[in-house]
């Protein structure tokens, strides 16, 4: 259609009185066509009677369909303008609860162009607020993971969130560290320790590829890892860098939809990169914590766990103890046998001492052939047992070095935590004190010094 101007009202003005007007022209014609006399039909007079008659018609029309198309419009217009109003606010405030398809939609009040076009304002927002959830749920993923940086700490966070996210009921990450797989985190799952043997989990990390285990309603789930019906168990590999650092298992009482899938997908490729960062730092700490010869703590990270051992013993007032133990004439030893076989001395000490101790005591490298265990909760008759059982596990039997048999004693002090001690280094002074009285006494010997005296209160006979 011919357009006069950017108003399509004001263009169907013109064509309706246009039009008004080509009538009245050719009404007098009409009027002879049908037998009415040419002076009649002719005059002026019904020429302009006709025109003025059509061009009213013409313009009333015009009044009245502007009337009814008008308030449809602006009724639609209006609550458009609400709407987008309402979206901008959600947008800015990155929270969407309020913005329900109930609040942000356009009636549509007919079955014409104007319904047809809420309609597809209506299905343009729909994309839209749901391009928002789903970059605001991206963006939530990307800022927790991201931020950390322990293991267990992300995988919590991580498992806790992509259920969240997606309304799956239950959950779990197992990371593979030098091969093992083992559990980091759970969220509602039981007998997760089956898990790393199952075979979803093993196909999973040799495929690199998603599982989906769909189970049909209607199957007895014996054996199933969860405590409720699961309807869909997804085992999603974790990657980076082409290889699987874990696999996330995902378990749901209902078929995930497009979405939650979409959200799966991206968690496997932000987890990737966070675990990674995690595995990669936890291996930093490792190496930063461990003392390369001996495969025990170092001295630094050593004090810092004394440390965190000493102020959790004063808080809860339980019983903390540290063994100090030094290899005797050591120096004869590298002098005798060479500095090599003094460090496979020194190794086989510590190997020899971390095999007669509890899990929850802490052996350390404290100096060159100088090492402390700390022991929660010990008292001076359980401290003193144990340097006797390091002392003897490495007196007994000679350190063999490719035939060689080297001899190999140690002296032992003991330092405990009598309550009055300010610091953990008072528990370090006393243990060292009583190491020295050992090796004044004659080395091979274990020696707890009485708090006031300083004279031996136990020493042990030489083995
Ligand atoms: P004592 O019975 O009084 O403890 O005598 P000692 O010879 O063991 O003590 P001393 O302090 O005189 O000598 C300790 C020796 O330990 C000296 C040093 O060279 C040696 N040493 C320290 N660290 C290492 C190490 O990592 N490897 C080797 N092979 N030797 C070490
Ligand atoms: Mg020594
Ligand atoms: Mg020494």
């Amino acid at each position: 259609m011919k357009r006069f101007t950017d108003s399509v009202f004001a263009d169907l003005r013109y064509w309706m009185i246009g039009l008004g007007l080509a009538a009245g022209l050719v009404f007098p014609l009409v009027l002879l066509l049908i037998g009415v006399s040419p002076a009649l039909a002719l005059r002026w007079t019904t020429f302009l009677g006709a025109l003025a008659a059509g061009a009213s018609i013409g313009w009333l029309n015009h009044r009245l369909a502007s009337k009814v198309v008008r308030t449809e419009l602006q009724v639609v217009v209006e609550r458009m303008r609400e709407v987008e109003e309402g979206v901008r606010e959600a947008s800015f405030n990155r929270d969407w609860s309020s913005c329900s398809a109930e609040h942000c939609t356009v009636p549509v009040g007919s079955d014409d162009e104007i319904g047809h076009t809420a309609e597809a304002f209506n299905a343009l927002l729909g994309e839209v607020i749901h391009a928002h959830k789903m970059e605001a749920a991206s963006g939530a993923l990307t800022e927790t993971l991201s931020t950390k940086l322990e293991i267990e700490a992300l995988c919590h966070a991580a498992i806790e969130l992509v259920l969240a996210q997606t309304g799956a009921t239950a959950g779990c990450i197992l990371v593979r560290e030098e091969a093992e797989l083992t559990v980091a985190a759970n969220h509602g799952l039981s007998d997760v320790s089956r898990l790393p043997g199952s075979d979803h989990v093993r196909r999973a990390l040799d495929t690199q590829q998603l599982q989906i285990v769909r189970i049909p309603r209607d199957i007895a789930l014996e054996g199933v890892v969860t405590r409720f019906k699961p309807r869909q168990v997804l085992v999603v590999p974790v990657l980076y860098e082409g290889q699987a650092l874990g696999v996330v298992v995902i378990a749901s009482d209902a078929m995930l939809g497009k979405d939650a899938m979409w959200l799966v997908r991206l968690f496997q490729q932000v987890m990737g990169l966070a675990l990674n960062n995690a595995v990669t730092h936890a291996r930093l700490q490792r190496i930063a914590a461990i003392d390369p010869l001996t495969g025990v703590l170092n001295r630094r990270f050593g004090m810092r766990r004394l440390r965190e051992e000493f102020q959790g013993a004063v808080r809860q007032g339980t019983p903390l103890g540290v063994v100090m133990f030094d290899i005797d004439h050591f120096k004869r030893v590298n002098d005798t046998y060479g500095h090599l076989a003094g460090d496979r001395v020194l190794a086989e000490t510590a190997r020899r001492a971390q095999g007669v101790l509890r899990e929850s005591d802490v052996l350390l490298r404290y100096g060159g052939e100088e090492f402390v265990v700390i022991v929660p909760g010990a008292g001076e008759g359980a401290l003193v047992a144990v340097a006797e059982r390091i002392r003897l596990a490495i007196a007994a039997t000679p350190v063999n070095d490719g035939g060689l048999e080297i001899p190999v004693t140690v002296s032992a002090g003991i330092g405990t935590l009598c309550g009055r001690e300010e610091k953990e280094e008072s528990l370090l002074k006393r243990a060292d004190e009583a190491l020295y009285a050992a090796k004044e006494g004659g080395r091979n010997r274990t020696v707890c010094l009485a708090r006031t005296a300083g004279t031996p209160l136990e020493a042990a006979p030489v083995a």
